[in-house]
């Protein structure tokens, strides 16, 4: 399946001069929805996983039906102030803007290999953060995992060390 006939991308959204590329399109089709989950899916098989965690809100749209795909659990990272337990929190830069991430402190045990997923890499701020949190856990991460790879905006080096995969590039 071509994934790219399923992305839409909007011009100047939600800034002029940014080509945002509209996932929606892909997820309302659910053929093309479970071809991407069944082929991100093959894309990590080879890593040995014992959890999916994925920032909100379009890392939920990935990581959850991922995460039931293999077999394991799901922890989501959140917006600073939406986790009602205790908490571990890093601000970061994203493409356009800043914000804070949050996940809560007992959602990965020490030791625990952590595949983090997320619609769409971009600079790569976000996992960055994400690989920061869940390690301040003692999480280690196995990958990470991406419809969506922004090659020219290199985040890939942004998280040196992390074993990238994405299943769609532009
Ligand atoms: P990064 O932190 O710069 O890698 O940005 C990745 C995050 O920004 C992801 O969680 C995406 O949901 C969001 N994002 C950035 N650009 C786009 C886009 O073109 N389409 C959809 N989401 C985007």
């Amino acid at each position: 399946m071509n994934f790219k006939d399923y992305i839409r991308v909007i011009p100047d959204f939600p800034q002029p001069g940014i080509r945002f590329k509209d996932i929606t399109t892909l997820l309302k089709d659910g053929k093309a929805y479970q071809a991407a989950i069944d082929s991100i899916k093959e894309l990590v098989k080879d890593l040995q996983i014992d959890v999916v965690a994925g920032p909100e809100a379009r890392g939920f749209v990935i990581g959850a039906p991922l995460a039931l795909a293999l077999g394991v659990g799901f922890v989501p990272i959140r917006k600073s102030g939406k986790l009602p337990g205790e908490t571990v929190e890093a601000s970061y830069d994203l493409e356009y803007g800043k914000d804070k991430l949050a996940v809560h402190k007992d959602s990965i045990a020490p030791g625990q290999r952590v595949l983090i997923a997320d619609d769409l890499l971009a600079t790569g701020g976000t996992i960055a953060t994400a690989t920061q949190l869940i390690r301040q856990l003692g999480g280690e991460i196995v990958g990470a995992a991406f419809l969506i790879e922004l090659s020219y905006l290199d985040g890939r080096e942004k998280l040196a060390g992390i074993d990238c995969r994405s299943l769609v590039q532009y």
